[in-house]
């Protein structure tokens, strides 16, 4: 007599989006973010309200390609199938960026969703003050990408970009139609396979948006 397989627990998700607060980092020439009760029951009000205010690239956010692209798309015109779905988690622990020596071991595959773990994920949201030697994607690393025709990059800090290479690895990737997450937290992510919940505001035509994004550990066969 065989015993049929106990339910397993479910697999929980991990929430990888940073929490939105006033005084939070944001990036340089970026709005402040605030995030204020205007009106709060312990002052009398009837009910609390808050008022947001906010660059789309706030923490944890999605790029749109109108971001680096004059005739690209909005960030609600991005397709689920970018958003949603299977995701590769991939530590990359050496060197001060992620270029064509760090991702010829991880062999990139086509229609992947890659998420890249950094030291990054550690130390940069572990302060408000915006850190620059952040570890990002080189132009080179996002040439390689769009070659490899993957389908989502993301990374663990405010850009995927080096501070003087924002233009050209953010086009290399967007003219690829990549989907770009940035601004996560890896830090309680194990490298491995997940299934990828990733969902920007769908603020129409904007060049970015927030995003809440989860993982949950892939079952082997599922
Ligand atoms: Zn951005």
């Amino acid at each position: 007599m065989t015993t049929p397989p106990s339910p397993s627990a479910p697999t929980p998700w991990i929430d990888v989006s940073v929490p939105v607060r006033s005084g939070m980092v944001h990036w340089p020439d970026n709005p402040p973010i605030e995030v204020v009760r205007v009106m709060d029951i312990a002052r009398g009000d009837p009910a609390t309200v808050t008022r947001l205010s906010l660059g789309v690239h706030t923490g944890t956010h999605v790029d749109a390609p109108v971001h680096f692209l004059a005739d690209g798309a909005g960030v609600d015109a991005i397709s689920f199938d970018q958003l949603l779905g299977e995701a590769r988690v991939v530590e990359v622990t050496d060197g001060p960026s992620i270029g064509a020596a760090q991702l010829r071991p991880v062999d990139p595959r086509p229609g992947e969703r890659l998420l890249f773990k950094t030291r990054n994920s550690a130390r940069c949201w572990q302060t408000d003050r915006f850190l620059s030697d952040y570890v990002y994607l080189s132009t080179e690393g996002a040439a390689l990408l769009a070659e490899r025709r993957v389908r989502t990059v993301g990374i663990d800090y405010l850009s995927i970009a080096g501070m003087e290479e924002g233009v050209p690895t953010h086009r290399a990737l967007l003219e690829h139609g990549i989907c770009i997450i940035e601004g996560l937290d890896l830090s309680s992510v194990q490298p491995g396979s997940y299934e990828l919940l990733c969902l920007p505001l769908r603020l129409a035509g904007a060049d970015g948006a927030p995003a809440r994004v989860l993982l949950r550990a892939s079952s082997p066969g599922r």
